[in-house]
């Protein structure tokens, strides 16, 4: 087995871990880690990132975190939540919609009880104009999933779903799928499953992506399907954007959907280029397993974790890429620099602690090195620190 796909197996394999959820989720350098990947735990925290996003163009789909709910009154919580979060979608004027995972909304306990509460959030969703999202969990919840699918869809046509290219099944469920119009977002797929039901090896899996994707596109291009693209892997787009335009499918016949924090740049680039992108930002505490996964599919991440940890002091964490540079003894002070006036370079600890203690604003989207700050947060730093900024000290 490659060591990649050893240290993804690991990782997902702690993902299940109650005991590692506890620590973890008591840790605050790992609370603070997550930011890479999500603005904050609060809904507001997600509602205020996609406004920063829309003004880039990019539409939003919100999840909260959570899963396998074990009590009946978690669902309908979970419920209770999405009815007032669409209210605040309605008024929010963004093209904002939301995804949901059948298990928090207690699949595990009851079909018909999971079935009931999506129908009255898919018609909240409908009344509002947005598209409902289903999400696909591990490979024991295909089943059940697409049945959910299948009756949502027959009331609320603007229902999409979930479908993971590792499996060896997807070709033939989305197959099963084309006589209903389905919204489809193609990912390649997050949790451990064994070689008997999906592709053991990356390539076969980016294949089969690319074959199931080409596919849609075709049916996208007769009417007859709606593709999303639920990836990062930039070649993989470029060729599909070129498969678009050879089957003659309209640009807003296809979406590009990425999660928040990964490969910005390219989701501002695809934008800019005509794409229509929607970036999927999480919110909630119920962070580690979806956290370790987002690790294990790129364990490298692994490393930025364990910076952190040893970095908890004084020292400092450079990201190699394109971050603004940044001095490495920069202090805070009571003068902000915006993040986009600060040049390229190399992102420091200090950087990233500011980031993190100053408020839930502030400095979470330049974890990830990126050149600018979508988010408009505002580094704090002492007048000494940015004149060495600005030599690119
Ligand atoms: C919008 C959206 C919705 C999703 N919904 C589901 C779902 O319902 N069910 C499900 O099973 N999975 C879901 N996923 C996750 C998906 O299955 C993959 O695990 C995830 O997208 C990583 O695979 P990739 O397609 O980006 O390709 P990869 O080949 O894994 O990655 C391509 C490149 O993207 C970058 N990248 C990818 N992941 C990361 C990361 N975590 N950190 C940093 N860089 C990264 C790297 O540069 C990497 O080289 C979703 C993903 C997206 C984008």
């Amino acid at each position: 087995m490659e060591a990649v796909s050893i240290g993804r197996t690991i990782l997902l394999k702690m993902a299940e871990s109650p005991f590692l959820s506890r620590q973890a989720t008591q840790r605050a350098f790992v609370k603070r880690a997550t930011r890479r990947f999500m603005p904050g735990e609060a809904p507001e925290d997600a509602l205020h990132a996609a406004q920063m996003l829309k003004a880039e163009g990019r539409g939003t789909v919100f999840t909260k975190l959570g899963e396998n709910i074990v009590v009946p009154a978690d669902a309908e919580a979970v419920r209770d939540h999405y009815l007032w979060f669409f209210d605040q979608l309605a008024m929010s004027g963004l093209d904002g919609h939301v995804s949901v995972k059948p298990t928090q909304l207690g699949l595990d306990l009851s079909y018909d009880r999971c079935l009931e509460h999506m129908m009255v959030l898919a018609a909240r969703s409908e009344s509002i104009g947005k598209t409902f999202w289903i999400d696909m969990e591990g490979f024991v919840y295909v089943d059940p999933t697409l049945k959910l699918y299948r009756a949502l869809k027959a009331k609320h046509p603007q229902v999409g779903l979930a479908m993971q290219a590792y499996l060896y099944r997807t070709q033939a469920d989305i197959d099963a799928l084309m006589d209903l119009h389905p919204i489809i977002r193609l990912v390649k797929g997050a949790y451990a499953e064994p070689s008997s039901v999906a592709y053991p090896v990356k390539a076969d899996t980016n294949r089969n992506y690319f074959d199931l994707s080409d596919r849609m596109l075709q049916a996208a291009a007769a009417g007859r399907c709606m593709p999303i693209f639920g990836t990062h892997d930039i070649p993989l787009l470029d060729r599909l954007v070129a498969r678009a335009k050879a089957h003659g499918t309209p640009d807003r016949g296809y979406e590009i959907h990425m999660l928040y924090g990964i490969r910005d740049a390219d989701q501002r680039r695809l934008r800019s280029e005509g794409r229509t992108v929607k970036t999927l930002i999480s919110y909630g505490n119920a962070w580690y397993k979806w956290y370790m996964r987002r690790l294990a599919e790129r364990p490298a991440n692994v490393g930025f974790v364990g910076k952190w940890m040893v970095g908890e002091g004084t020292r400092g964490v450079a990201i190699r890429g394109h971050g603004p540079r940044i001095a490495p003894n920069a202090r805070r002070s009571h003068s902000s620099t915006p993040v986009a006036q600060l040049p390229a370079g190399r992102l420091t600890r200090s950087f990233a602690v500011c980031g993190s203690r100053n408020s839930k604003r502030s400095c979470i989207h330049c974890l990830a090195g990126r050149p600018s700050c979508s988010a408009g947060a505002y580094l704090r730093l002492s007048s000494a620190a940015r004149a060495a900024s600005a030599k690119g000290g």
